[in-house]
């Protein structure tokens, strides 16, 4: 008799165990939600680097680099977003840009000025 109740006890204990293990996963793996909601966030902030790079040159960069090196990435994957851009070239300033999160999110932030 005890040792059927010390079975179902030893069952009921290995079942916690593995609801315990799950819901530690879903507490520390971030939601595919909030990691595109920050990512969002993150091209913001490349975006505004970007507005205030203009107000000082009176234009845009022609390659994300030129804003330094520690811009921050997609949350998703760590890779530097694609940076593209129109215009002159001949200055070696472009007239606007888009940010873009190609891989995971398929996000993109583009310049508040257009051409
Ligand atoms: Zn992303």
């Amino acid at each position: 008799m005890s040792r059927t109740i010390s079975k179902i006890l030893l069952g009921i204990g290995a079942w916690v165990g593995v609801l315990i293990g799950y819901l530690a996963i879903q507490m520390t793996t971030p939601s595919p939600e909030k990691t595109a909601a920050k990512c969002g966030e993150n091209m913001k902030k490349v975006a505004q680097s970007l507005e205030k790079y203009k107000q000082e040159k009176n234009g845009y960069p022609m390659r994300l680099g030129q804003l330094g090196s520690d811009l921050p990435t997609c949350p998703f994957n760590g890779e530097q977003y694609s940076y593209g851009y129109a215009g002159g070239s001949s200055s070696g300033l472009a007239s606007s840009f888009t940010i873009s999160c190609a891989t995971a999110h398929k996000l993109e932030v583009g310049s508040t000025s257009r051409p």
